[in-house]
């Protein structure tokens, strides 16, 4: 049995009928309660049964109009080791033990977990909260740079004045390749701290190289010598340790609300990312509620780029008045 309707569920209002909702794609668990989920999303169980018809079962990918948005939880696949017992690894992730096994049922017929047994959970993603899509608008104020000019192309080019990126709820990596033009360091801040705001994420959030103060050649890079480029490391997964990312620790669901934060300023030329990595954007996405458009106007701007896994790499647009900055 993996879903009952049975259950006495939180009691909170029902939607009304003209409530805004907002379709996002929910992947089941296991365990769930019917009544439970329509009331977290703040949906009714009828309309939730009649959007999905068939039998409901884990895996399964519903459809559900919500008119409240719990943060998602990310699939990860682990391996138990040697000395594994539910217990233990319950709680290097931070999960309840009881979950884990609802979430592996046939593990959990087994007297003792196994060495090498495959299990699934469902993890919470460092951020808290989301904004329904169209409630994301808005940027904080940061003051605009006066300096800061790029000239020339991304490959074969120069800055002038380069503006230095600002102390701001990120780590900077590099102190003297944290330079930029005017445009691009103006909204690196405010994204940085929009996507903060907007998510609650309390991971670190690492920017790597940008640009020299003036400039040029930056080794190992070919580009990031106009101060249009800049690396920021993805967000990582709670139970992500240190600086290096593997796959498995990016968190998604972060990811995708960083990256429609940054094209969301209307100024980001490309933002470039391995290829394979675009369907896990595309995923989280709509499990946080963007629809077909905002999928499409964010993967517009993403382009594969070989070895960008563990971080994005965004090129900022020439500025209106940078009348030597090329493409
Ligand atoms: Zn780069």
């Amino acid at each position: 049995m993996l879903v009952t309707a049975l259950g006495v569920g939180l009691t909170l209002l029902a939607p009304s009928l003209d409530a805004t909702s907002t379709r996002i794609r929910y992947t089941m668990q296991g365990g769930e309660v019917l009544s439970d989920l329509a009331a977290q999303y703040g949906t009714a169980e009828e309309d939730l049964l009649r959007e999905n018809p068939g039998k409901l079962e884990r895996g399964r990918v519903l459809t559900i109009a919500a008119t409240r948005l719990p943060p998602p939880r990310q699939r990860l696949k682990v391996t138990a080791g040697e000395r594994d017992d539910w217990a233990s690894i319950a709680e290097r992730y931070g999960v309840q033990a009881e979950d884990l096994r609802t979430w592996n049922p046939r593990a959990s017929q087994r007297k003792r977990l196994r060495r090498g047994t495959s299990l699934v959970m469902w993890l919470p993603s460092g951020a808290t909260h989301y904004p329904l899509p169209e409630d994301a608008t808005g940027f904080p104020e940061v003051p605009k740079p006066h300096s800061g000019e790029s000239v020339g192309r991304p490959n074969r080019g120069r800055l002038v004045d380069g503006v230095a990126l600002p102390a701001g709820p990120y780590v900077i990596r590099f102190d003297w390749q944290k330079f930029g033009s005017a445009l691009t360091v103006w909204n690196l801040a405010r994204v940085l701290r929009a996507f903060r705001a907007e998510t609650g994420f309390e991971g670190e959030l690492f920017v790597g190289a940008m640009s020299r103060r003036n400039g040029r050649r930056l080794r190992p890079h070919r580009s990031h010598q106009s101060g249009r480029d800049v690396d920021v490391r993805l967000p990582a997964m709670p139970h992500a340790e240190g600086f290096k990312l593997e796959i498995d620790e990016v968190d998604w669901h972060a990811t995708w609300a960083l990256v429609d934060a940054f094209v969301r300023t209307g100024d980001v030329q490309v933002i470039f990312l391995e290829r394979k990595l675009r369907r896990r954007l595309k995923r989280a996405g709509l499990a946080l509620g963007a629809d077909d458009e905002r999928i499409a106007r964010v993967l517009g701007s993403v382009r594969h780029s070989p070895g960008h896994t563990a971080h994005i790499h965004v090129r900022f647009q020439c500025a209106a008045n940078e009348a030597q900055c090329r493409d």
